[in-house]
């Protein structure tokens, strides 16, 4: 016997695409549109899995290509699409570099110049070609390339589990897939979620946080996955300037992207860490209006550069005096 209650909020947690995420809804059926909403991260994670050795990503680098499902297809232009507009800075073909490293085993080490300069040459997204035949979509990876759309799989994952919830009739939801966090519609009493951000010095404090609704909210930051090279001491991080092949170090420590669209929201998080201060400034004010994002960036000095879309929505829990505009 179930009783149908409007207020009902349903939580579940599940681990997915190496990191644990929650998700939380509200109203009626809310435990039914989790439920729903963790087997669609489940499919996509068995999908996109580069781990996986039968995933489809997985497929496609064992074979150097194959055809394409309709959401593997679409990430796949989407990253595609960001390459083109950032001028490289984000490559899904980094994925040879990122094994090197020992990001994808967790067996770190600092590479030889000699090895990281022969994975470096296999990266060049601009290389991947694609066909259409009949509607079917096919992919080919030149020799030894292989791609890796971790740094933009969870975007796409969120926004499909609210398409999933608003199908069940969903109107509030919050969900958090390791740090990426989207929120559906408003709070049940009404007013706008509260998201934190982390801040990428103290994983206990928040560098501020934003008011919003149906947005996603990703950040990117060199403290998510790292090691530190016991001979130097060196920290090396997850994000990779694929024109370096190190870890990005280009100016910014945090960048979180606010956007309705999830994917766009992911990518460019961390296209911008590997832009950098400048050319990251310069992306936003030619981008963020047209292509409907804002960004919240902070760098090395600790100075934040928020853009005039999300400024009034900003909730600042430091002081205003490091705040740019
Ligand atoms: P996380 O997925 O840990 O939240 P990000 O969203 O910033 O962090 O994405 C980092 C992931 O993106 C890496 O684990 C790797 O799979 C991939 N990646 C790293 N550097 C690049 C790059 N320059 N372009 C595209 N993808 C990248």
């Amino acid at each position: 016997k179930t009783t149908k209650n409007s207020n009902a909020e349903y939580t579940s947690e599940v681990f997915a695409m190496d990191t644990y995420m929650t998700l939380t809804a509200y109203g009626e059926n809310a435990k039914e549109a989790v439920e729903a909403g963790i087997a669609e991260i489940q499919r996509l994670d068995a999908l996109l899995s580069t781990g996986d050795a039968n995933s489809e990503v997985a497929q496609i680098n064992q074979n150097g290509g194959g055809t394409l499902s309709e959401d593997t297809d679409y990430l796949v232009k989407r990253a595609l699409a960001i390459y083109q507009s950032t001028q490289g800075a984000f490559d899904i073909s980094i994925y040879p570099v990122m094994q090197l490293w020992g990001f994808t085993t967790g067996d770190f080490a600092v590479p030889s110049k000699e090895d990281l300069a022969a994975k470096l040459a296999l990266v060049n997204a601009g290389r991947i070609s694609l066909t259409e035949d009949n509607g079917v979509s096919s992919i080919t990876l030149p020799e030894g390339m292989e791609i890796d759309l971790g740094g933009i799989a969870k975007g796409y994952t969120s926004g499909r589990v609210m398409e999933v919830m608003k199908r069940y009739g969903i109107e509030s939801a919050v969900i958090n897939l390791g740090g990426n966090a989207h929120v559906l519609g408003s709070k049940p009493d009404g007013s706008a979620w509260k998201v934190g951000i982390q801040d990428p010095n103290d994983t206990n404090g928040y560098l501020g946080g934003v008011s919003v609704r149906d947005k996603a909210i990703i950040t990117s930051g060199g403290y998510e996955r790292y090691f530190v090279d016991e001979a130097t001491g060196v920290k090396y991080h997850h994000i990779i300037d694929p024109k370096t092949g190190y870890s990005a170090n280009n100016g910014l420590i945090s960048v979180t992207i606010v956007s309705a669209d999830s994917t766009l929201a992911d990518g460019l998080s961390t296209s911008l860490f590997v832009l950098g201060t400048e050319d990251a400034i310069a992306y936003c004010e030619e981008h963020c209006a047209e292509d409907g994002f804002d960004a919240i960036m902070e760098d090395e000095d600790g100075k934040l550069y928020i853009t005039d879309g999300i400024m009034d929505d900003f909730i600042n829990m430091n002081n205003t005096a490091n705040i740019q505009e």
